[in-house]
């Protein structure tokens, strides 16, 4: 295969752009080679700056469920583009998508829209503390959460433990804020609640791990989560930034039903461009501002665009649901990998929940 613009396109980037990318996993570190720059997308496949063509297993980190240049996307987008693309002021845009989200999601009375994934996770956090008056927060070993300060932590020794810096620039004294518990072990987080529960203002997770190979929940276990937080009076966040609009259009929540006290969502929101939101019970996203105490904000956070892209993907998402068919695409997908895995001898484990 021949690379010859791209490999110069990545002699480019290094000099410009830190590390050559704007996010570090497109840097190929894990595969190994070098970066292949994209020319284009049209539904599964894409085209690189040298005329290569792939299958995209990536669609933008799970962004785009209905595959690249949906028609029905680029058009509601383009016509968002046409009358002005940002104001500064509400627009109806944001209220429609708002209200097809807390249609679909149980959790989720109110959203608050912003940028990225992280962005809504902090703003989350922030929520739950300022709502609950309490400074501890609980996540599991394993789940990422974005690259905020207090949830890019690694776990320290033992089960319970207040966590420690995951990268340099994080002060010790906010990764001490963070608890970080074993993912899908009941008898864990019934141990921390009962030492500092009282302290606890939420406990994150994500209801189907996708940032450590994909593990699914145990039977009970979101819903011990939801128990035992609710008991000690602390809030449970579901991170459905991989699992919203994926495991089905009410995303972990709908399909394991446990209704969580706030939802983040992000990714598929946005319809491919940058939009994520939090959302919750309607008491609890009263205590933002400018109703409530809380402070969050954002330039273009509800940006027309990305609503319009959003909201046009829902409608194709809701006229004709793809879920059957990503589940039996994913399920020929694994039943390929697994007999290929078996027919070269190489022992292999492959975790499938739907199409994630
Ligand atoms: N939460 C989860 C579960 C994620 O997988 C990610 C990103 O992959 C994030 C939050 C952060 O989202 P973003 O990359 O949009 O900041």
């Amino acid at each position: 295969m021949q690379i010859d613009r791209s490999k110069q396109l990545w002699k480019e980037a290094q000099m410009v752009i830190p590390g050559g990318v704007n996010s570090p996993v497109r840097a190929f570190g894990a595969v190994g080679g070098q970066p292949v720059f994209m020319q284009s997308g049209s539904g599964a496949e894409l085209i690189d700056v040298d005329g290569n063509r792939y299958i995209d297993y990536v669609t933008s980190w799970g962004a785009l469920i209905l595959g690249h240049a949906h028609p029905a996307v680029v058009s509601a987008a383009q016509d968002a583009c046409s009358t002005g693309t940002s104001f500064g002021m509400p627009t109806e845009l944001e209220t429609r998508l708002a209200g097809k989200v807390a249609d679909a999601y149980p959790g989720i009375d109110q959203i608050r829209m912003v940028s990225s994934g992280t962005e809504a996770v902090m703003s989350a956090i922030r929520l739950a503390r300022g709502f609950t008056g309490r400074d501890l927060i609980l996540k599991f070993d394993g789940c990422y959460h974005g690259h905020s300060d207090g949830l890019l932590v690694s776990a320290g020794s033992g089960v319970a433990t207040f966590a420690i810096p995951g990268t340099q620039g994080v002060p010790a004294s906010y990764a001490e804020k963070t608890l970080v518990a074993p993912y899908n072990d009941e008898a864990a987080i019934t141990e921390i609640f009962e030492k500092v529960g009282s302290d606890i203002a939420c406990v994150i997770v994500e209801p189907v791990a996708g940032n450590m190979g994909v593990v699914e929940p145990g039977a009970a276990y979101l819903q011990h989560l939801k128990t035992v937080s609710s008991k000690f009076g602390a809030l449970l966040i579901f991170d459905e930034v991989i699992t919203g609009f994926r495991l089905g259009p009410s995303g972990a929540q709908g399909r394991y039903g446990v209704t969580p006290d706030l939802t983040v969502l992000g990714k598929i929101l946005g319809g491919g461009f940058p939009a994520a939101g939090y959302g919750g019970r309607r008491e609890i996203m009263d205590a933002l501002a400018p109703k409530g105490p809380v402070y969050q904000a954002g330039t273009l956070s509800g940006n027309p665009v990305a609503m319009a892209a959003g909201i046009a993907m829902l409608d194709v998402i809701a006229s004709d649901p793809p879920y059957e068919r990503l589940d039996s695409l994913a399920a020929q997908l694994e039943q390929g990998l697994g007999d290929a895995a078996s027919e070269a001898g190489v022992p292999v484990q492959q975790n499938r929940v739907a199409s994630m």
